[in-house]
Order: structure tokens, then C-alpha cells, then sequence
């Protein structure tokens, strides 16, 4: 899997409900109802075992992107909106070793810009390529981004942009390693976001093409350290007050989205709890609130 430091200079203060807005206009926007609200999948045991409180909590927003195209199916991912609720619970069973949660700001399946130039699937040089799918209208630079397709010559790569993540993906198993690998690999690139570099020991979340999930206290001490300085990643209490502001906003779409964050959290506290109520609320009022909010 190749590596590129994250670009901290992509993340910008811009407000990420402010993109929430443009999205609902896309046709292809999946409604997130379905996808937070199942409780995040423990992966494996061990690392579920909390060290962090909510207060400690860090909350990463991540817009998935499915990419179609169907003339070109070295593009086309098969994945469907329950693979991606399996993959971020996987994901963040993960990432709770370092006190990190990922949300999905939002889920959208949409059509590659300029498919025809993908005629073989893109390597660690062909980064113009990669980044030339992108559909422009869900562009933004305040907020994690994995595209999934079909084919890529690696498992996943991690531009400062975008992270690329192949639905094909394989991985060489090791013991007590992860038991799917397309979770594995985008926990890795991410990995690599948030500034961490390969480390060849097997059973580790940043070995090359291992099944392997470890982090050690130094990788999670840099991953935190990075996730603090970049201002889309907010801790647990912050994300519920502002979820809590969109609520009383009747802003629910954006509300639900960062409630079903929250819900998901490995915690049994009372503001899990919370979350999960609301999120159901805000779920059930969302789609009235959502026309009207598009057509503000
Ligand atoms: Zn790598």
C-alpha cells in the first residue's frame, strides 16, 4: 500500500454541514439512516477494551464516495450501502485503540469523472489519474474522503486529497489479524492520514499487505496528536453540542449524521445514550426537514 503524508494544509475551518448542503442535492446521496445506526461491528476483542472516555474521544468525519461507471468496470465498485456500514464498524473497532471515531458525513454513490481515461487500473504514479475520477460537485477540503472502485495496481493508496481504496483488495493473513480485508486497508491509508508510516511488523495496522491491526503507544500518541491539530476533527462532547445546535435548528439531516457518529461510539455512557435517542429523532423527521433545507 502506498504512502503519502496527509496534507495538513487540505483541511480548512469551512463548516462541514455547509457541504452537507450541497449534497443534498445530489441525486445519488444515500440517506445515512441505515448506515449509523448499527452498532459498530467489534472486529476483535482485545481492542475494544476502552482507555478513552468520552471526553477523550476524537470524532473524524469521513465522506465515502461509491464509485459507478459502467462502461469502464475497472471503476465500478460492487460495494453497497451495507458493506460500508460493515466496513467503518470493522474501521473503528480498529481505531478505538487510539481513541478515534469515524463517522460518515455522508455516503455517495456517483458516476467517475473521465472514466475513459482509467484503461488500466492506476498505480502509486498515476496520482492525476486517481485524482481526475473525482467528481468535482462532492469535492471539499474540510473532511476525510475514501473513493472505493474496482481495480487499483495496490490495495490502497493515500493522496493529500483522497484516499483510494480497491474493492479487490487482498491481504496476506497473519495470526489474530483482521478477517476482512477492504476494513483493514482503508484503516491503514487512513493510518497514513493521520501521519503514521510503515512499520513492517506483521501483526501491525501499518505492515504492508497484512491482515494485521496493532497500533503501538507511539503510533497512537502521533495519530492523536495529528487528529487534534486539524480542526474537522472535533472531540465527543464538542460533536454533541454542535449536533445538538443543527437539532434545535431543525437542521436533521446534518444532526442524524453527526448523532449516529456519536451512537456508535464503543462507550456505554449516558451520552451515547443520548445520541443514539436522537439520532432515531432526527432520523425520523429528517427527510421533511431535508427538502426544505435544499431548497433554502
Ligand atoms: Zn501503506
Amino acid at each position: 500500500m502506498a504512502s503519502a503524508v496527509f496534507g495538513r494544509t487540505q483541511v480548512s475551518e469551512v463548516g462541514i454541514f455547509r457541504h452537507m448542503a450541497h449534497l443534498a442535492w445530489f441525486g445519488q446521496l444515500i440517506p445515512l439512516a441505515g448506515i449509523s445506526l448499527l452498532c459498530a461491528t467489534a472486529a476483535f476483542g482485545q481492542a475494544t477494551t476502552n482507555r478513552y472516555s468520552f471526553q477523550e474521544y476524537l470524532l473524524v468525519p469521513l465522506r465515502v464516495h461509491l464509485l459507478s461507471a459502467k462502461e469502464t468496470p475497472a471503476i465500478q465498485t460492487t460495494l453497497a450501502e451495507s458493506d460500508v456500514t460493515r466496513i467503518l464498524g470493522k474501521l473503528n473497532s480498529i481505531w478505538s485503540q487510539a481513541g478515534l471515531h469515524f463517522y460518515v458525513e455522508s455516503l455517495v454513490r456517483e458516476e467517475a469523472n473521465q472514466p475513459e481515461t482509467y484503461g488500466q487500473p492506476a498505480g502509486p504514479d498515476d496520482r492525476s489519474v486517481l485524482l481526475g475520477l473525482r467528481p468535482s460537485a462532492s469535492l471539499a477540503t474540510n473532511l476525510f474522503h475514501v473513493y472505493y472502485l474496482k481495480k487499483l495496481v495496490m490495495n490502497g493508496i493515500c493522496f493529500s486529497e483522497a484516499i483510494f481504496v480497491k474493492d479487490t483488495a487482498s491481504l496476506r493473513p497473519v495470526e489474530g489479524g483482521l478477517d476482512e480485508p477492504i476494513p483493514r486497508v482503508t484503516s491503514h491509508e487512513l493510518g497514513h492520514a493521520l501521519g503514521l508510516s510503515h512499520r513492517q511488523n506483521t501483526t501491525n495496522l501499518m505492515a504492508s499487505g497484512t491482515t494485521g491491526f496493532w497500533l503501538n503507544d507511539e503510533e497512537i500518541k502521533q495519530a492523536r496528536l495529528v487528529a487534534r491539530k486539524l480542526h474537522c476533527i472535533e472531540s465527543a462532547p464538542e460533536l454533541l453540542k454542535r449536533a445538538d445546535l443543527l437539532f434545535r435548528a431543525k437542521k436533521m439531516q446534518e444532526a442524524a449524521a453527526l448523532y449516529s457518529g456519536l451512537a456508535t461510539l464503543p462507550l456505554r455512557v449516558k451520552e451515547v445514550d443520548l445520541a443514539k435517542q436522537r439520532a432515531d429523532r432526527a432520523i425520523r423527521f429528517g427527510p421533511k426537514s431535508n427538502m426544505t433545507g435544499a431548497r433554502q
